[in-house]
């Protein structure tokens, strides 16, 4: 066979297969926007556990008219312009792909106003036929996009979608993680009409831990101390579970880097050392973390779903999480006798 350039649509729904796991990772992708967005509440509605529909509201920044077309095409962002901005992107997205990706597995409807528009503009892509000539609407501020129908045309994929009620716990265990990566923002997530998760925004510290203890439970925040510290251009701040308040699976250990939740073997080393001597044998820690430092120090065009990232010096940011932890759990004086099996 002679080579040749497959049609837009089937390039589309090839990169969906990276980013587009199930209805959370559609999830993620969009309230990333509404983050990079500036917004600062956001409206997540879910029918059918995502299959059906998954609508996401925001109040941010918008689009205006002439640039909605781009938003559905790939490789076309407003976040970064060169291989400097690449190399120190600060934005959760960068790469122009999530919502023409989504829109080549799902029929998805683009509707947004900026500040100054004097109404909103809506345009819908179902896979074959993007609709690009925006109607006007009486959209609020901000943005929304509706994506109905998650792989209705992809049958092979569909047919991998879990329960209803599977996929919905994936969407509301990510919520859960976003919103404590954003406390400024406000959240409300339904499932089929029913109020399931709303968070108001939280800036003062109290009102901080009110969100951490109705996500993690209030036990956490009552076992566990806080933590700030700063060295060589890294900062960390967040909530430590003291050794006596451990869990019996790693279920509950987040760990942000600029706001973004990731997975990464160097952190999880730092803290398994750090709490190697006060732990017992088989239990994990509980933790809410959050790593601050110059973008230039982290490569977050490491995985198609940006859930890993890459230190440019691992070895400092490994000795750095070990000595801050290991100098906040050495403070602590836990009364053996509370160990709590969870
Ligand atoms: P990326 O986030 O990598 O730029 P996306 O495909 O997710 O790529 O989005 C494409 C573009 O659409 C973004 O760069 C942004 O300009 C715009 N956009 C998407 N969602 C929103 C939103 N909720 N509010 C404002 N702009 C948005
Ligand atoms: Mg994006």
């Amino acid at each position: 066979m002679r080579i040749h350039s497959l049609p837009t649509q089937l390039v589309n729904q090839i990169a969906a297969g990276e980013v587009v796991e199930r209805p959370a990772s559609v999830v993620k992708e969009l309230v990333e926007n509404c983050f990079d967005a500036g917004a600062t509440q956001i409206q997540i509605d879910i029918e059918q556990g995502g299959a059906r529909l998954i609508r996401i509201r925001d109040n941010g920044c918008g689009i205006i008219n002439e640039d909605l077309g781009l938003a559905l095409s790939r490789h076309a962002t407003s976040k970064i312009s060169s291989l400097k901005d690449l190399e120190q992107v600060a934005s959760m997205g960068f790469r122009g792909e999530a919502l023409p990706s989504i829109s080549s597995v799902a029929r998805l409807t683009l509707i947004s106003r900026t500040e100054n528009a004097e109404c909103a503009w809506k345009v819908g892509a179902d896979g074959t036929e993007k609709d690009f000539d925006p109607q006007p609407d009486p959209h609020p501020q901000g943005t929304t996009i509706e994506v109905r129908d998650l792989f209705y045309n992809t049958p092979a994929r569909r047919k991998f979608l879990k329960s209803e009620k599977t996929e919905f716990s994936h969407i509301e265990n990510l919520i859960k993680k976003m919103a404590l990566s954003h406390f400024d923002i406000g959240f409300v997530l339904t499932h089929n009409q029913r109020e399931i998760v709303n968070l108001k925004p939280a800036s003062s510290p109290a009102e901080q831990e009110k969100r951490i203890a109705k996500i993690c439970g209030s036990a956490f925040i009552e076992n566990a101390v806080r933590i700030d510290f700063a060295s060589s251009g890294l900062h960390l701040t967040g909530w430590v579970g003291l050794p006596t308040f451990s869990r019996s699976q790693p279920d509950m250990q987040f760990f942000y880097v600029n706001a973004r939740l990731i997975k990464d073997r160097l952190v999880s080393h730092a803290v398994k050392q750090a709490y190697q001597d006060v732990l017992y044998h088989g239990r994990h820690p509980v933790f809410v973390l959050y790593l601050a430092l110059d973008p230039k120090l982290v490569d977050v065009n490491a995985h198609p779903a940006k859930l890993e990232v890459r230190f440019r010096e691992g070895r400092l940011v490994h000795d750095f999480l070990f000595s801050a932890l290991h100098r906040s759990l050495a403070e602590q004086r836990p009364e053996p006798a509370q160990a709590e099996v969870l």
